[in-house]
């Protein structure tokens, strides 16, 4: 079985600005995309460019065989050269700008691999010792233009992601953030790409305009509260953001796509619709984030993103959000990114939960947990209007608890799969607004949402995976709040034992005999490489397949 089949849950203007702060075009990175494309000169082999040889196509070929290509081959060649070309056009019409550049380029190319530590943030990659990577420490520093700023105006400094984050990412390097939601990630990325645009735009901000940046993201929810982020990073500087995603009618979605945009958020499956439909053109697409790369793939979505991707330009700046990074995320950066995208690892490199929050495992058995959770809601949800969140593992699970505490009077929301767009989107909207402050939620809502204030997390079901967990019980502590974690752990959940006893050792937590009695072992092995992020699955390991619902207003 794919390692989580449980809940499909996602499906899935303009002003120019002048002075961009040396970042227009990234020139380093545009010099590296030249030599990329007008490839290895070494002995008699110099690949033109526009013209692809024999054995290139051969191997693209090949490529699309692997990837499941069909008879279609031919045209597909014949569209691959067409990108070249335009491809090609562009980075002439770049090459003004690229000769001015400095020498960053073979610097990258030439340079060693390096790292750099400070706190709980890891940085390594080429060159990153380069004092042009300093992290920025004050707004300021990052001398962006003020209608670009103006979004950051309600925090006092860049968080520690963004510090790192930004100078890599405006000097058009390819990168990777092992960082959670929570850490200011949106705009560690969302700066970044609104400065792409304005830098690519110059003066052409027409009404058919066509994308410059996209965003993925494994769910809708998470897609709609990037979309927020950046609708709002991009307002002063005239920089327009469209969102589309599965479970809602897609004609708003065309409508939007057809007035010009200039970055797109989307879930996998939704974007696909609409490049296949033609509404939606990625090949001007030069600045890509793939957020929360490790639940798309888990959602199966792999064959998606690989398809969005290889429509996008080729040329192109890639940038990877992901909580944890295992072989497969690890082998889609490798396909997909340069050979040396910068790692920027941000808290600890082994599994581990927010300090900020009290956790509390419980011992139970699972037909004791419906009376247990009642009580729980007694003492903690005792005055009905401060957020608790109570996370179980199946949809008509969900329905069930949700039906269960209305039955017996508490005012509860639920979010999963198995509703329609519109009522998940408006238990969120209750549970944020804090009109209906209890919420049931599947995994759809472990990851990403940025929820204020939920004072407790109940794990009424554990989850599948202890990364999960750690996940979960993210949804409070946070913003230096403290929190509650409170879960119910039974004899099912027995071969996840051990993980958890970790987890609550490395936070200094009360670790129960009846948890020990399950035994501490761990099965996880942790790679040299990559660290408590890599997870032992054979690279030929059946892959997650992606699970659709029936919705009525399901429109993909
Ligand atoms: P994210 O990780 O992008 O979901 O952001 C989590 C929360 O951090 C959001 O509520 C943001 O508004 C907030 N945030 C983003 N940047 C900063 C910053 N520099 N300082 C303080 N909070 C921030």
């Amino acid at each position: 079985m794919g390692r989580r089949l449980k809940e499909s849950s996602t499906e899935s203007e303009s002003s120019v600005l002048e002075g961009t702060n040396g970042h227009d075009l990234n020139p380093e990175k545009m010099k590296r995309d030249k030599k990329k494309k007008k490839k290895d000169k070494h002995g008699d082999r110099v690949v033109d460019s526009d013209l692809q040889s024999t054995e290139e196509l051969n191997r693209s070929s090949q490529k699309r065989k692997e990837h499941g290509g069909n008879g279609a081959e031919a045209e597909a060649i014949t569209n691959k050269k067409k990108k070249k070309k335009k491809e090609k056009h562009e980075r002439d019409a770049l090459s003004e700008v690229i000769e001015s550049g400095g020498s960053g380029a073979d610097s990258v190319a030439n340079g060693k691999d390096e790292e750099v530590r400070s706190g709980n943030v890891v940085v390594s990659g080429r060159n990153v010792k380069d004092p042009k990577y300093s992290p920025v420490e004050l707004f300021a520093d990052a001398k962006l233009p003020e209608p670009v700023l103006e979004c950051c105006k309600g925090f006092t400094k860049p968080s520690p992601i963004q510090s790192r984050a930004w100078p890599f990412l405006l000097d058009g390097r390819d990168f990777i953030g092992i960082a959670a939601t929570g850490s200011g990630k949106t705009l560690a990325f969302g700066v970044p790409a609104v400065m792409h645009v304005l830098c690519k735009r110059n003066s052409k901000m027409s009404k058919g305009r066509r994308p410059l940046c996209l965003v993925l993201s494994p769910t809708r929810e998470l897609a709609q509260q990037i979309s927020d982020v950046l609708v709002g990073a991009g307002k002063a500087s005239g920089v327009k953001s469209v969102c589309v995603y599965g479970g809602t009618p897609k004609e708003p979605q065309r409508a939007s796509m057809k007035s010009g945009v200039d970055i797109v958020i989307g879930t996998p499956g939704r974007l696909k619709d609409l490049i296949e439909e033609g509404v939606c053109s990625l090949n001007e697409v030069a600045f890509v984030v793939l957020d929360e790369a490790d639940r798309m793939l888990d959602m199966g979505f792999e064959p998606e993103v690989r398809s969005i991707l290889s429509s996008t330009c080729s040329v192109r700046q890639t940038v990877m959000f992901s909580a944890t990074w295992p072989l497969p995320v690890h082998q889609l950066a490798q396909e997909f990114m340069d050979p040396n995208p910068i790692k920027v690892v941000i808290g600890s490199e082994d599994l581990a939960a927010n300090h900020d929050v009290m956790q509390i495992v419980e011992v139970l058995d699972d037909r004791s947990r419906d009376e247990r959770l009642v009580t729980l809601l007694q003492k903690y949800h005792s005055s009905k209007s401060n957020r608790v969140l109570v996370f179980v593992l199946y949809k008509n699970e969900a329905s069930r608890v949700e039906q269960m505490l209305q039955s017996r009077g508490w005012n509860a929301v639920s979010i999963h799969g198995d509703k329609k767009q519109h009522q998940r989107t408006m238990a969120l909207s209750l549970f944020k607004k804090g009109t209906c402050p209890l919420m049931i939620a599947t995994d759809v809502a472990a990851r990403g949402l940025d929820i204020p204030d939920v004072e407790v997390v109940i794990n009424y079901s554990f989850p599948l995976t202890t990364e999960d967990y750690v996940h979960r019980i993210g949804r409070t502590g946070r913003a230096g709040n403290k929190g509650v974690a409170h879960t119910f752990f039974t004899k099912e959940n027995k071969g996840l034992a051990g993980e958890l006893v970790n987890v609550l050792r490395e936070a200094g937590q009360v670790v129960p005999a009846s948890l020990l009695n399950f035994g501490t072992h761990v099965k996880k092995k942790e790679s040299k490489l990559y660290g408590a992020h890599f997870r032992e699955i054979a690279a030929d390991a059946p892959k997650a397949k992606k699970i659709t619902f029936d919705n009525s207003d399901d429109e993909d």
